[in-house]
């Protein structure tokens, strides 16, 4: 009895068991791809097949109330046709009459819910990115552009008048014009139509690289060209979607160069109204990253149904950002590719918007669009758009200049001569009275050339792009150097002469300033000549004798702003100034400077009062060679450190030899061997102006790869010092101008999560300063890279200020080249010591790279000009013109003038020529506004951290 009643037991519970156990069995649905569905009765079914699961055969299966066709297939597997769109439900699968054998929660496809995009519009940016080489050499990647993606895409834009493409930058317009000048009306026609849109700026840019105007000139060669050269056609978005970095003043130079957009990426997708310390904002969107919808999501490659799944799960996560900033609902799928060609999303639009009509709930359109038709839909005055401000130092700053030295210098010496050529050519055409005189074209090549090279340097055949974009560089700088020549040589012709022997001598920069100027008198005979003033009074002067060339170095103070004064040479004895100088030490009015192995030792501050370097574990002006095995640019997410493979200056043995003194400074030079090469180490403390150079010549730089090379100054200071550093028309100090929004989005390597004000070294243009415990030390350079973290094992918790002379790292492409840089370089720095406050070394940072220009006149000659004249001048240093040039369409004189104090002031401009109008335009001189002023000074108000152009008649 016990043994029966425990057997039924045993029965009814393993019974209970298997049916419990048929409930809980779910069907595995394998969709058939590419997706099989048909509307059958005004509901979307689709297709799908049940494997293995022989315990189906002959149920019924219903999903809610309703039963779903089930067929048995040859093979013995099932096909069902499953509900395509809807909310999600129970499928049951029944046996018999009562029988249920198991449920299951299903999710259709298509959920029902579009939520807040249920009426928006999905819009397919196809665009391509694409380096000017990188992918291969300039030529290769030109004709690819040319031919295989702009004119493919005009054709089809023919054949399917709703495709819509995107080139990103107006070079690429150019070449397409060049190579192809036949299908110009048919890019007006394609872009009046809405289908193809160019970038607003020339090329995608290292911005931080770019000096004040050349940054500006982005939109000059970019919308300003396209507008000019292509009837009816503008550019309102600047793409710049590859680089993890933003200078600082990008989003008023491009906003008040009729910019409305700014398309960035490797950026948390998003919207944001990007501002510059002005108060001036973009309109900024960031996808992510650029290509992700290409290389990763791939979710349009398919088919509408993936397309609609995929999308939906996409949107979802988009619902409440849209919802919290009350942003229309627009959502933008951004497929970009490198050198992506026009790919047509036709197929799946159609099929999306077909099913979209038919399935009787809401659900987003899909079609292909633009940036600009995207960002005009998002862009309204309800959405409540996030505000950021700030730099965002560029990662991938290893790339140029530290990898690209000579190239880069070039560069930067572009950056002075093309502008001041500007200046000095429209000076001499009022002097004239004649703008014809004016090197228009000249100046038009220079610029496109100092402005060509973009982000990607190296790549495959890297060596081939590398000296194309070195060319174009030092082609920019010729040119400048040579219309700046010509202008001064015409200007100095006007000068009243009374003497013989006449030196004019010419600074471009809108202060006063002080330095010097050499000029060779070789062609004089013997020793004793000095250098007068116009008053005849003597000025400090050195003779200078190198391999047989005899050069007078004279000192010149008060130099009148964009003007000249006039110095004659003489016979006579030189005033010799008792500077207390031995081999290796120097006392004179500034400083006390005494030099060891590797650098600086020690330097005493006469006026401050105190020591400036602290010199217990490195020299000032020590050289470091480190490791370092990073790519420069690439798809790494936090800066790339160097390594601790070191070898050191002062470890070096190495003395030192006073080689030249006088009044004007004395020089010290030392020779020592590194590891692998040899440095000459030259050290010149002058003493009119306090001042120290430091020259590094490498005659034999090997190319050892992955190497890299520093110079340090280790500062007396606390860690809580102020570093800032000057940036194209603005500057940056650091922990208070960077973006404070962790970056976001995403590489290949990760997501970009290192806060800004973390990332070093930066991008500088001239100089940089440390500020703190009451004094400041500005390091002034053509040297790109600065920092100012100790770079050593020895992590000095005082600032280190130092800058990468170069760095020997690979392309991070995978067939690129090596910048190895093999051969003779010279570097040079120049530093100071000053009162607390950035703003005291401001002007001498800039100066440096700024060389006074002496033009010798040999004879008397009558002229108009007197001995000394400032043709143009600010009421305030701090309010910097940053060119004056003919206007580019008429003949107006053109003025830009950056405030770069961070306030707000009232400004005066003298001029040498009366006007009888003034206006002030935009960037690109577009957009007039009369100030109803005339005469010679120009009165304006200059907002802070502004930049404003004016144009004159
Ligand atoms: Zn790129």
């Amino acid at each position: 009895m016990k043994k029966l009643a425990l057997l039924v037991f045993v029965v009814g519970y393993l019974l209970q068991t298997v049916s419990a156990m048929e409930a809980k069995k779910m069907i595995v649905f394998s969709y058939e791809k590419p997706y099989q569905y048909e509307l059958i009765n005004g509901t979307y079914k689709v297709k799908a097949t049940i494997k293995n699961e022989s315990w189906v055969a002959g149920s019924i299966v219903r999903f809610n109330e309703e039963e779903l066709k089930v067929t048995k297939l040859e093979n013995g597997d099932m096909q069902i046709l499953l509900p395509l769109i809807g909310n999600s439900g129970i499928i049951t699968v029944k046996k018999g009459k009562k029988n249920i054998i198991s449920t299951q929660h299903f999710e259709p496809l298509i959920p029902a819910d579009w939520d807040y995009f249920a009426d928006g519009k999905i819009h397919l940016i196809v665009s391509s990115h694409q380096d000017i080489g990188w992918m291969d050499v300039p030529d290769t990647c030109r004709k690819e552009r040319v031919h295989d993606i702009t004119i493919p895409a005009l054709d089809l834009m023919e054949k399917e008048p709703e495709f819509k493409f995107e080139m990103e930058q107006s070079l690429n317009l150019m070449e397409v014009l060049e190579d192809s000048p036949e299908n110009k009306q048919r890019l007006i026609d394609t872009y009046k139509s809405g289908n193809f849109e160019w970038g607003a700026t020339f090329t995608q840019p290292y911005e931080g690289l770019e000096s004040s105007e050349q940054l500006v000139r982005q939109s000059y060669l970019g919308r300003r060209w396209i507008k000019k050269n292509l009837p009816g056609m503008d550019a309102h978005v600047a793409y710049n979607v590859d680089i993890p970095g933003r200078s600082l003043q990008v989003p008023q130079l491009f906003k008040k160069s009729g910019i409305d957009y700014l398309f960035v990426s490797r950026m948390k997708e998003g919207f944001y109204n990007w501002y510059s310390p002005d108060g001036t904002s973009i309109f900024t969107y960031s996808p992510g990253n650029y290509g992700w919808f290409h290389y990763h999501h791939k979710v349009l490659d398919e088919d509408a149904i993936t397309a609609l799944h995929e999308l939906h799960k996409t949107l979802k996560s988009w619902n409440e950002y849209y919802r919290e900033r009350n942003i229309p609902p627009h959502y933008g799928a951004v497929i970009s590719a490198d050198a992506g060609g026009p790919e047509s999303y036709k197929e799946v639009i159609d099929a999306w918007n077909e099913i979209a009509k038919n399935a009787g709930i809401k659900i987003p359109e899909l079609a292909h669009s633009t940036a600009l038709e995207f960002l005009k839909e998002i862009d309204v005055p309800e959405a409540k758009i996030d505000s950021i401000y700030g730099e965002r130092p560029n990662l991938w700053l290893y790339i140029h200049g530290a990898a690209h030295y000579e190239a880069v210098k070039a560069k930067r010496e572009a950056a002075v001569t093309i502008p001041s050529a500007e200046i000095f050519n429209t000076i001499n055409c009022e002097l004239n009275n004649d703008f014809s005189l004016y090197p228009q074209k000249e100046l038009d090549k220079a610029w496109y050339n100092a402005i060509y090279p973009d982000h990607g340097w190296g790549g495959k055949n890297g060596h081939i792009t590398d000296s194309v974009f070195r060319v174009a560089l030092e082609t920019g700088n010729e040119i400048g150097t040579k219309l700046l020549n010509s202008s001064l040589n015409s200007i100095a012709k006007k000068v009243d002469l009374k003497n013989t022997q006449n030196i004019v001598v010419f600074n471009d920069l809108s202060w006063s300033r002080d330095g010097n100027a050499t000029v060779d008198i070789s062609n004089l005979k013997g020793t004793n000549w000095i250098v007068t003033d116009n008053n005849g009074d003597k000025i400090p002067t050195q003779l200078v004798t190198i391999d047989g060339k005899k050069e007078l170095v004279f000192s010149l103070s008060d130099m009148p702003s964009i003007g000249y004064k006039t110095f004659t040479i003489k016979k006579g004895k030189r005033n010799v100034t008792s500077i207390n100088t031995g081999s290796n030490f120097c006392d004179n009015q500034f400083y006390t400077v005494e030099l060891g192995q590797g650098g600086i030792t020690r330097l005493y501050d006469k006026k401050l009062k105190r020591e400036i370097f602290n010199t217990t574990s490195m020299l000032a002006g020590d050289l470091f060679h480190m490791g370092y095995t990073g790519n420069g640019a690439g798809e790494f997410v936090t800066m790339q450190e160097p390594n601790f493979a070191m070898d050191r200056a002062d470890d070096k043995k190495s003395s030192w030899e006073l080689i030249e003194s006088g009044a004007v400074y004395s020089k010290f030079q030392s020779a020592f061997e590194m590891d692998t090469f040899n440095v000459e180490q030259n050290i010149t403390v002058f003493h009119k102006k306090k001042q120290i150079d430091l020259e590094y010549v490498i005659p034999n730089w090997p190319g050892t790869q992955n190497r890299q090379l520093r110079v340090l100054f280790p500062l007396q200071m606390k860690n809580d010092a102020q570093i800032s550093y000057d940036v194209p028309m603005g500057m940056v100090h650091i922990g208070k101008d960077e973006l404070t929004m962790r970056p976001g989005g995403f590489a290949w390597g990760g997501t970009y999560r290192q806060k800004s004000e973390e990332i070093r070294p930066r991008e500088i243009q001239n100089f940089i300063t440390a500020n703190g415990n009451g004094f400041g030390f500005t390091m002034s350079t053509n040297v790109v890279t600065a920092d100012w973290v100790d770079p050593s094992m020895n992590s000095a918790d005082y600032p280190v200020i130092n800058s990468v002379l170069l760095s020997s790292h690979k392309s991070c492409h995978w067939q690129g080249n090596w910048y190895d840089q093999k051969g003779s370089h010279t570097f040079k720095f120049s530093i100071t010591s000053h009162e607390e406050g950035w703003k005291n070394g401001f002007h001498f940072g800039i100066e440096n790279n700024h060389p006074l220009l002496p033009i010798v006149k040999a004879n008397k000659q009558k002229g108009s000009l007197p001995a000394e004249k400032s043709f143009v001048s600010t009421s305030n240093p701090f309010a910097v013109i940053t060119t004056m040039k003919k206007a580019e369409d008429d003949n107006d004189v053109v003025i830009r003038v950056v405030e770069t104090e961070g306030v707000d002031k009232k400004v005066e401009i003298k001029l040498n020529n009366g006007f009888i109008n003034a206006s002030k335009t935009d960037m690109i001189e577009e957009n007039p506004k009369r100030l109803n002023q005339k005469g010679n000074v120009l009165q304006i108000e200059l907002g802070k951290s502004a930049v404003e152009t004016y144009k004159l008649k």
